[in-house]
Formats: C-alpha cells, structure tokens, sequence
C-alpha cells in the first residue's frame, strides 16, 4: 500500500466515505484520491511527494495559484492579531466596500463563511421580501446543500419537485421547481403558470457543476425581464463564476442586473468566506435592520477577510484577466487540436479562467447534452492524466479551472500530455 492508499483506508474508518466533501472521494471516476500536503503556484504535491499540475485549485478558489506569498503574508498578519472576535472589524468594511465598488448590481453586502451559506441565506431574503415561497432553479446547476436547493425535477415539466437527498423535507421540496437550462419557452410557461408565487430564480450565470454550460443571451434576458415582470428576485448564484470569468463577474459579461447575487470561493483567497448582496431594499430587510434572520459566529472572519482582500487586490493588476482567459483558452484550443489529431471525439470551452472538456461531438448546452457524454473515456482520461501528473476534476462532470500562476509552458506540457494518451488510446 502506498501513502495515499494507507491514508485512504485509514480515513474511512473514521470520516464518511473517507472525505469531507463527497467528490473527493473519486467515487465518479474510481481509485484511490490523492492526499495533499502542499501546494504552490500550479502545482500540488501528494503525501507520496509526486507533483501534479493543478487544474482544480481548490474547485476555484485559487484564481492566482496556491500558497500565493501575498495572499499567505496577509493571513499570517491577520492570524497574530487575533483569530476571531466575533464584532466589527475594519477589515470587513474594506472587504464589503471592495465588492461594491467593483460590482454596480450591490448596494450592500453581508460576509458569511461558505457558498452555501450565501444561497440558503438569498433564498431566504427573496421569501421573507416577497411574501412568497416558490423558487425556480435549474437542472443540473448546484447551488449548495441547503434543503430547498436539493431538489430533482418533478415528474412531468412545469411540476413542484422532489427531495433528491434524503433527510430532505417532501413539504420544502414542492416548493421548488426545477427546469431545464437553456430554454426560454419554458421559462416563460412556468411564470404564466405560476408566476405569482415565484419568489426567486436562482440560477449559475454559467453553470460549473454539470460540467460546464454557457447560457444563450436570449435566455438570461428572457429571465430577467419575467423577474421584473412578475415581481420576483433574480439572484445569480456567482459562487463560482465571481472574479473567475472575469473582474465584473458573469452579470458584467452579460450586461445582466441580478436583484442579488452570492459569492464565496474567490472573494474568499482559499480561507472559508461567502458573501450575497444586491439592492438595498432588499437587503435592508435583514436582521438586524429587518424582519429576516441571517446571522454567523464566524462570519466575516479576520482570516478569510485578510485572504479575500489581498486576493482581489492582486486580480485587479492590469491585463490579469486577459492573460488568464488566453491561458484557458489555449489549453482548450490545444486539447480540442490533440484529441482531433487522434480522432477522439472531445470538445472543449472556457469562460475567463473556467473551462469545461466534453468526450462528445459538440459542445452541449443543457443537463440532458451534458449526460450523453462518455464517461468511460473520461475516467480513462482522467487517471492516465493522473499517472502523468496533471490534476483534473475527478468527475466527467464538473468544471475546471486555470490560475494565473500557470504558464504557457505549464499549460503546453498538460496539452502534450493529453496527446501521448489520446494516441494510445
Ligand atoms: N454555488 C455554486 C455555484 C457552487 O459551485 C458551490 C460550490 O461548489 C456552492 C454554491 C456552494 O458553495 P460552498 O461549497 O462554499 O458551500
């Protein structure tokens, strides 16, 4: 048994599954997961001292690389003035004010410590602001675990859906409707249907955890005019595309105005940090200014603050985005090329620093494209870019995402990789 095995075995003795997040597990793609113990710039390095090029970073977080020395000296500063107060700090108004200056759509913000503490806390805020209880998400997108987002559609379209966890209240489900991404019509059917009850749309702006899904302008637009129209809020869940797609997040590449937004991954540096916000007359609805409660022993905390402040200092150096996109892009590009060269049938695209690669024909636009993937040549994939160092999402069906700290050469040696195995196969 190597280090990772022996670790491996040893942890399932005493965590669920071995893992404290169930993807960690390779439960998608099989084996035994890598454990880290260290981690720069690109690269991680395994318990067994093998290093691999980095192409999850933390499932995002890590937009400049890890173990930044701005990022890790602004948390060791924060770390010997205190770990926690649990009141006010100057910091977090720095963090808050940041964010709205770099954001239009947000007028206030509230700091929690994890994505899904933004979403379940939006949700929440959109109800108590509507006095209604229906929201509408997508398909295939991820919003967090909280109750009311752990829903599978319902039997037939335009149907309240079902627990798809167990331990998931049936009464909460059926307020959740679930439908497909992509599609307008539908969209538009499920408002005139129920329009009056919807409180919110949540939504991935692009979506990252069915792999990933760029969504058609006509039906962003078509969203927020029927939000608008029926008085519901639009919140776009930017967990993981904020600062990742681009400096103005999804909603400034789209030239779309969400009602609220939530945060977590980047704006956190790697610490555990999440934040929502938008318009002020929904947010002043929060406790302890209103009638909706919301509130964090953690929340907005010195470490995280001082993580998340000096990352988003360091994404705001000029050309940072362009440089980022193109790094994606040509790692993309270089793929598509090599897997071509060798007949596979692959495709891939990226958004800013996130990308996605599919073992289809054609890139897909929807949950139900998504599933026709073959996820047997993604497994086979996956491991021999394992063996031969490069980190991939281990799941046919998540996004993956480059740092600024990977070079051209970094990102030619995963293409060469990619293409001594695409020709064995
Ligand atoms: N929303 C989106 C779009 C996400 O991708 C995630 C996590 O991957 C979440 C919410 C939940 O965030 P967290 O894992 O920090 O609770």
């Amino acid at each position: 048994m190597n280090r990772n095995e022996d670790l491996f075995s040893r942890a399932q003795q005493s965590i669920p599954g071995g893992v404290n997040s169930p993807v960690r597990a390779f439960g998608s793609v099989g084996g035994t997961p890598r454990f880290f113990s260290r981690g720069a710039g690109p690269r991680v390095w395994d318990v067994e001292d093998r290093s691999y090029l980095d192409y999850v970073g933390s499932w995002g977080p890590l937009i400049v690389g890890h173990a930044h020395p701005e990022v890790v000296r602004a948390v060791q500063d924060a770390a010997a003035r205190g770990l926690s107060f649990g009141a006010p700090t100057e910091a977090e108004v720095e963090l808050a004010e940041e964010l709205l200056r770099l954001l239009p759509s947000l007028e206030m913000v509230r700091l929690v410590s994890s994505g899904t503490e933004a979403t379940m806390s939006a949700i929440r805020l959109a109800r108590g602001h509507t006095g209604r209880d229906a929201l509408i998400k997508f398909e295939g997108c991820y919003h967090g675990h909280s109750d009311s987002l752990l829903v599978k559609a319902g039997s037939g379209m335009l149907t309240f859906g079902n627990p798809s966890s167990s331990g998931v209240p049936a009464d909460l489900a059926r307020h959740t409707l679930v439908l497909d991404y992509n599609d307008p019509q539908q969209l538009r059917d499920a408002f005139a249907r129920h329009g009056e009850q919807i409180a919110c749309v949540i939504i991935e702006p692009v979506a990252g955890n069915m792999n990933l899904i760029r969504p058609t302008p006509e039906f962003l637009q078509t969203l927020r005019e029927l939000c608008t129209q029926y008085g519901s809020v639009l919140i776009f869940d930017e967990v993981m595309t904020g600062f990742r797609v681009g400096l103005a997040s999804a909603q400034g590449l789209f030239g779309i105005t969400p009602d609220l937004s939530t945060f977590g991954k980047v704006i956190g540096g790697g610490m555990p940090l999440g934040a929502f916000g938008g318009r002020r007359e929904i947010m002043q609805k929060i406790a302890p200014l209103g009638p909706v409660y919301q509130a964090g022993t953690l929340s907005g905390n010195p470490l995280s603050v001082a993580a998340g402040l000096a990352q988003l200092k360091l994404i705001q150096a000029p050309g940072f985005y362009d440089r980022l996109t193109a790094a994606t892009q040509r790692l993309c590009a270089g793929l598509t090329t090599a897997a071509q060269e060798n007949r596979v049938a692959f495709c891939a695209q990226s958004v800013g620093g996130m990308f996605g690669i599919y073992f289809r024909d054609r890139i897909p636009g929807n949950y139900a494209a998504v599933m026709e993937c073959d996820k047997t040549a993604f497994n086979r994939f996956f491991h021999a870019m394992l063996e031969d160092g490069h980190y991939l999402a281990p799941s046919a069906f998540e996004a993956g995402f480059v740092s600024a700290a990977h070079t051209e050469a970094d990102i030619d040696a995963t293409i060469a990789a990619a293409r001594k195995i695409f020709a064995q196969r």
